[in-house]
C-alpha cells in the first residue's frame, strides 16, 4: 500500500534510511531483491520501520511496516462502537493476522503478505476490495456476497459496531486508541 508512506510522512517524522538488505523474491525466487528500510517517529506509536523493495526480475513489490521496538507475541483487540473509532491508526506488520468476527472477515499472512499502516476505515476498505475481488469470481455465491458487502459498507459508514482483532506472533503491530486491549498471545 502506497498509503503507508503518505501517513508516515504526514503524521510522523522521517529519521533516517537504514542499510539496504537483499532478500529472495517470494514470487520468482530471484536472490537479489533489494529492500530499503526507512525509520520514522510517530506520535503514540514510537519508532516505525517502513520496508520497501521491488523485484527487478518479476516486478513484485514488497512493502512492510512494523513497530521498531518489538514486544512479545500479542493479541490486539479494538471494539469499534463509535464512528470516530474508524479514524484510529492501525500498524499491521506482514507477520500479523487480522480479523473482524462480526463481519466474517479474516486476513492471514502468507509468503506474499504485505505490512501497512492505515486507519480502521482503511482496513475496512481493504477487506471490501478483497471481498469484491472474491465475489467477481465465476463460482461466487452472489447473495452471500451482496450481504457481506452491505455489512462492510454499513461498518464504513459508522452504522455497525464490530471488533478488530490483530494477532501478531512478532509483537510488531499496533492499534492506536485508548480503548485498545492487548493480551499476550499464547
Ligand atoms: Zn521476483
Amino acid at each position: 500500500m502506497e498509503q503507508s508512506k503518505d501517513i508516515l510522512e504526514k503524521e510522523g517524522k522521517f529519521l533516517k534510511k537504514l542499510l539496504e538488505s537483499t532478500v529472495k523474491c517470494p514470487i520468482c525466487n530471484y536472490n537479489e531483491m533489494r529492500i530499503a528500510d526507512y525509520l520514522y517517529e510517530m506520535p503514540y506509536v514510537g519508532k516505525v520501520l517502513l520496508s520497501t523493495g521491488k523485484c527487478p526480475r518479476c516486478g513484485f513489490k514488497f512493502n512492510d511496516v512494523r513497530v521498531f521496538e518489538a514486544s512479545n507475541p500479542k493479541k490486539i483487540i479494538f471494539k469499534v462502537d463509535k464512528p470516530e473509532d474508524l479514524n484510529a491508526l492501525v500498524v499491521r506488520a506482514s507477520s500479523a493476522s487480522m480479523k473482524i468476527p462480526e463481519l466474517g472477515l479474516e486476513l492471514t499472512p502468507g509468503p506474499m503478505a504485505q505490512g501497512f499502516i492505515t486507519t480502521v476505515e482503511g482496513v475496512l476498505h481493504m477487506f471490501k476490495e478483497i471481498t469484491e475481488f472474491l465475489c467477481s469470481q465465476p463460482n461466487a455465491d452472489k447473495r452471500a456476497c451482496e450481504e457481506r458487502l452491505k455489512e462492510i459498507n454499513e461498518a464504513i459508514d459508522g452504522k455497525r459496531t464490530f471488533t478488530l482483532i490483530v494477532l501478531d506472533p512478532e509483537g510488531v503491530s499496533k492499534i492506536v486508541h485508548e480503548k485498545v486491549v492487548e493480551e499476550p498471545l499464547g
